[in-house]
């Protein structure tokens, strides 16, 4: 007979690890339903109907090998990664590295500083409904320290119109109870230092753009 024979091979990566410290947000009275059709509506002339589908699961997100970076956000610190050959950090993490010569090898843990810089960034005119009344929202994407990309947040504290390419930020963290190990737990703010530059017919422009949302923000109830 020729062929090898097939063998189940029961490769394990790690041991399950043993949760010991454990934390709930979930809101009082929220049950495990599952998805569940919970009801329906029609409208009164019969043409159309809506379907009420209750969407409730339990998500595990295993964070692995990044799982120091989720920790970090809990104690208002920011770690990044670095590739001990190349020197390259990254922040969000990266578990190896990605330039072709280092032949993906493991990054270490680095603490970053609590600055960064504006990448680009955009305005949100527009969201969910959490987050309406909040609005303009400036989002940016920000290099933290030395990082070899950027990362998403909220920029707090500046007019919209005032964003500039490359300026600098300081991360703020929400207060220790209030973290939940996620990265909304930090935003950015302008440092302290900084100022905006005069007004230009750029940011006139934006500001015609943006001025309307805060007028409309104003009748929401
Ligand atoms: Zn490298």
């Amino acid at each position: 007979m020729v062929g090898a024979a097939i063998t189940k091979k029961n490769r394990k990566f790690a041991e399950y690890p043993n949760f010991t410290e454990k934390k709930t947000y979930r809101p009082e009275g929220v049950k495990e339903t599952g998805l569940a059709f919970i009801g329906h509506e029609i409208s009164e002339d019969g043409k159309t109907m809506n379907q009420l589908l209750h969407y409730d699961q339990l998500y595990t997100i295993r964070h692995g090998w990044n799982s120091k970076f989720f920790k970090g956000l809990l104690e208002g610190k920011i770690w990044g990664t670095k590739c001990p050959k190349c020197g390259d950090k990254w922040v969000p993490v990266r578990t190896h590295c990605w330039n072709l010569d280092c032949n993906l090898e493991k990054t270490e843990w680095v603490e970053m500083p609590l600055t960064a810089k504006v990448h680009t960034w955009t305005i949100a005119g527009w969201s969910g409904r959490s987050s309406l009344k909040r609005l303009p929202i400036v989002l940016v994407y920000a290099v933290i320290g030395e990082s070899k990309v950027a990362i998403a947040n909220e920029l707090y504290g500046i007019d919209p119109w005032d964003v500039e390419f490359d300026m600098n930020l300081k991360i703020v963290f929400k207060p220790r109870e209030e973290r939940s190990g996620i990265v909304t737990d930090f935003h950015f703010e302008p440092t302290n230092n900084w100022k905006p530059s005069p007004m230009n017919e750029e940011k006139e422009r934006i500001k015609q753009l943006v001025e309307p949302i805060y007028g409309w923000v104003k009748t929401l109830k």
